[in-house]
Formats: structure tokens, sequence, C-alpha cells
């Protein structure tokens, strides 16, 4: 042990680290490289009581504090609603529900929304229509605080009855239930759809303006975003 003490003396010393004094008290015999150490950490004085912490501190906020005030140089939020950011040209708005031409829902209940969406949040009750052979929502509910946005009720629609494209946020809501949007909510930013209703002439996709669009009736109603 001795010997090993010798060859090591310098350790025995210690040495000093920004933590304090470092004293070692055993070396390993198999593996010199283990050792067993003492730390006496130095007096800390004034860290002691985190005065140069507190300082330190304050000085950032109140730095922060005048650069935000009067530059506004180190903030990153808008002042929304007066202040909007640009939207990406696909971003998907609250949903809406389109109309024919005598204005009632293009929607025939055919229960591709509900079941293709994700999150539950479709409830449709179907009725018959009186006028044609098909059917149309006597219910059409949407739960906005369920829904995650996919846009997959879009996509599943076989006739252009919904869209989200309206560039408006869900509200706000005071009460649970009011963020449930029912069949007259979706229509009133409903506008008219002239796809091609019921799958007749093929695919309203094909043949309403083109890929990525849905000819000039597709334009967003006027009003607030
Ligand atoms: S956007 Fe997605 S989650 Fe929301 S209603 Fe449509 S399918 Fe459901
Ligand atoms: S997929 Fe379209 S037509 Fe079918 S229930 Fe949904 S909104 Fe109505």
């Amino acid at each position: 042990m001795s010997h090993h003490n010798s060859d090591h003396g310098h350790h025995d010393s210690g040495g000093s680290g920004p933590g304090g004094e470092v004293t070692v008290r055993s070396v390993s015999a198999r593996n010199p490289k283990v050792r067993t150490v003492e730390l006496r950490a130095k007096p800390m004085g004034l860290e002691r009581a985190f005065l140069p912490a507190i300082v330190r501190g304050l000085t950032t906020t109140a730095k922060r504090f005048f650069e935000n005030t009067f530059t506004r140089a180190q903030i990153e939020t808008i002042e929304y609603p007066e202040e909007r950011p640009d939207y990406p040209a696909r971003f998907r708005g609250l949903h809406r529900l389109m109309t024919r031409d005598d204005g009632s829902v293009r929607c025939v209940a055919c229960m591709m929304c509900p079941t293709a969406c994700p999150a539950h949040c479709i409830t449709i009750h179907p009725g018959e229509r009186t006028d044609s052979h098909e059917k149309f929502p006597v219910i059409f509910e949407i739960d906005e605080l369920r829904c995650v946005a996919c846009g997959l009720c879009v996509e599943a629609c076989p006739c252009d009855a919904i869209r989200m494209d309206t560039s408006t946020h869900m509200h706000p809501v005071d009460f649970r239930g009011d963020a449930i949007l029912g069949k007259v909510d979706l229509m009133k930013r409903g506008t008219l759809s002239t796809a091609n209703q019921g799958g007749e002439k093929g695919n309203w996709r094909a043949t309403d303006g083109g890929e990525g669009s849905r000819g000039p009736e597709s334009n967003v109603p006027a009003g607030p975003r």
C-alpha cells in the first residue's frame, strides 16, 4: 500500500478544482485510477447568501423588461386578433356545410365523414328527402373541441358537402355544449357549391376546376376570419 502511495504521492496532497480542495484518501491496488477522494469545498463567502446570483437574475429580468417595453425586439407573440399572421394556403379553418341551388344542405347523410373521423366528433341523424331519392341530415353536429382538424371528413365526402376552408378559428365558449356546432351553425358559413351532386356526371373532384381548385364558388364567405 505504501508502494502505491509513493507511486502516486502527488495525488495525496490532492489538487484544487473549481469546487475546492481534493485530497486522495486511498488508491486501488488493482487499478490506480480507482481512488477514494475527499472534496473540501471552498468557503462560499458572499455566494452563500446567493446575493450575486440574485443580482444577476434581476439584472437579466430588468434588461428584458425594458427591451420589451420600448423595442419589442425580444417579443415573438402578436396582438391577436388585431394582428394576424399569414396562414398557410392549406390552413384548415372551421367547418362549413355547403348548399345546393335551392339553399338546402348538400349533405346526403352518407355517413362517410363520421366513419372517417378519428376523433368521433361528428354526429349525423339521417332523414329522407321528399324531393328526391336522397337522404339529408336531420341532425348534423360537430364537436369542435374534440375535432383534431385533420380534414379527413372533407376528404371522405363524396359530394363537396363539407369544407374546412373558412380560415376561421373556433371561437371561445363559456359552456361545453356551445362547442358543438349544429347544422344551422355550419350552414351559416356555407355557400353554393356547383359540384356534381349525388355522383351524377362522375367525380366532382375531377370536374370541378381541376387539381387543387374547387372553382369560383369555393371562395371563402365574406366576414372576419
Ligand atoms: S377534421 Fe378530422 S377530427 Fe375534425 S371533424 Fe373532420 S375528420 Fe373529425
Ligand atoms: S361525407 Fe359528406 S355527404 Fe356524407 S355525411 Fe359527411 S358531409 Fe354528408
